[in-house]
């Protein structure tokens, strides 16, 4: 059983799936940490295409949810690493490959035959899992995604100015949703959760509660 809930970066998608997944006792898969520990393996290659693709072909990549998402790759965990601004930079340009794409949708499609999963992401309900039980799609407008972008870096010490930060999102909304394969885009039957309307919790209780009307968690 599958919950999706897309939309473009900052726009709460992951804390909210996150805690949605806490109070409904079931899994969460968060598909951009996955593209992230591509993009790590990607500049660990050094942007060369046919070393990214023999490490990619060959690399142990895996995940686990405890309190927070948590990536290994080869046995390391990257976890933080995947937060890097570097990542962040790249993320969207490795993640239009199409190779990328097929890699990452094989991993999340053989996890969610396992379990009960709610996954955020940008294509999710559209093309990854247009099946899936419920849908949302995630928006709120772009200051107020840098903000809060900028405000999570901040706590977490990493130096990257407000206008930086908007700059990057601004970008990466682009090319997720100009890239050819998959693009960021709502699913006709997503429901729209606009987070800049809600508070935190209102949000969370929101989606709980149109997901209990959907489907029976037991
Ligand atoms: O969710 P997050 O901002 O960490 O995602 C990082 C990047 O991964 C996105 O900007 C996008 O380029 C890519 N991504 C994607 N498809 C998904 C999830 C993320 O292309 N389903």
């Amino acid at each position: 059983m599958i919950v999706v809930i897309d939309g473009p970066a900052g726009s709460g998608k992951s804390s909210t799936a996150r805690a949605v997944a806490h109070e409904l006792n079931i899994q969460y898969l968060d598909s951009g940490a996955l593209y992230r520990a591509v993009t790590y393996l990607f500049l660990k290659s050094e942007q060369s295409l046919p070393a990214f693709f023999e490490s990619l072909y060959s690399a142990k990549l895996s995940f686990e949810f405890g309190n927070e998402f948590q990536v290994n790759l080869n046995g390391e965990d990257i976890t933080s690493a995947i937060r890097d601004p570097k990542v962040s930079a790249q993320v969207s340009t490795v993640a239009a490959m199409p190779k990328v794409r097929e890699y990452i949708n094989d991993l999340m499609n053989n996890a969610v035959q396992q379990d009960v999963y709610i996954a955020d992401g940008r294509d999710l309900g559209t093309a990854v899992f247009p099946n899936a039980d419920c849908k949302f799609f995630m928006i709120a407008d772009l200051e107020t995604r840098a903000k809060r972008r900028h405000q999570e870096l901040s706590l977490k010490g990493l130096q990257m100015s407000y206008s930086e930060v908007f700059a990057e999102i601004k970008q990466r909304d682009r090319l997720d949703s100009t890239r050819e394969k998959d693009p960021l885009k709502k699913a006709d039957d997503a429901i729209v959760v606009d987070s800049s309307t809600f508070s935190f919790d209102e949000q969370v209780q929101y989606i709980v509660s149109r997901i209990k009307e959907t489907i029976t968690i037991e």
